[in-house]
């Protein structure tokens, strides 16, 4: 996907609508910033807006995707890509997400240890220890529950039974017991519970 051809592309359908930066941010109830950001191809726009800007520019997915009108006969090729290409991007920044629970995973262990170590270690008041160990459990905590959302969104489980391929809810991935990144959990559609692998 060429974001800075779909910019062009934008602009381009922008203008031909004779609509200015400042009354499409209107229209999408967005800064024009980031129409503007779009169009020089930095970022793409998001997944809810992509409807209604299609809708006012009077283009369809498929083209913005592609930065062109797409002519008919090539439109079920040129949807494949794109939606080949769609695919690679999620897996790219799932592999980040999953890349960044691994060091989140490190820093607030090396806080927790550090805290419980000096609280344990060095002479202070009782006080100080209990404040010294709360200091190393709250970025603990928040860490886990971001973790273990990360663990949730990123990429699908697995069912071993029937092979099914889904995401569970952020209380079946907090509650199962698992293995790594392999989780017990009842399947949505067998509903057999067995050891779930994470896939991307
Ligand atoms: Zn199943």
């Amino acid at each position: 996907m060429d974001q800075i051809k779909i910019g062009k592309f934008i602009s381009l359908k922008r203008k031909e609508k004779n609509i200015t930066q400042n009354e499409l941010a209107e229209m999408l109830n967005i800064t024009n910033r980031a129409i503007s950001k779009w169009e020089n191809g930095i970022c793409l726009p998001d997944v809810g807006t992509m409807p209604i800007l299609c809708k006012i520019l009077d283009i369809t997915i498929n083209d913005l995707f592609s930065g062109e009108v797409v002519d008919m006969k090539d439109n079920e090729k040129k949807l494949e890509e794109n939606l080949l290409e769609i695919a690679k991007i999620k897996e790219k920044r799932d592999k980040e997400l999953l890349s960044l629970e691994i060091f989140i995973g490190i820093i607030i262990s090396i806080i927790l240890f550090t805290c419980v170590f000096v609280a344990s270690f060095i002479n202070m008041p009782n006080w100080a220890r209990i404040i010294l160990i709360i200091i190393g459990i709250i970025p603990f905590i928040i860490g886990i529950s971001y973790s273990i959302r990360i663990e949730q969104i990123a990429g699908y489980y697995v069912c071993d039974n029937c092979h099914y391929k889904y995401i569970p809810t952020y209380k079946n991935v907090l509650f199962a017991i698992h293995f790594g990144r392999t989780r017990y959990m009842k399947c949505p559609k067998c509903k057999k519970k067995t050891w779930h692998k994470k896939s991307l």
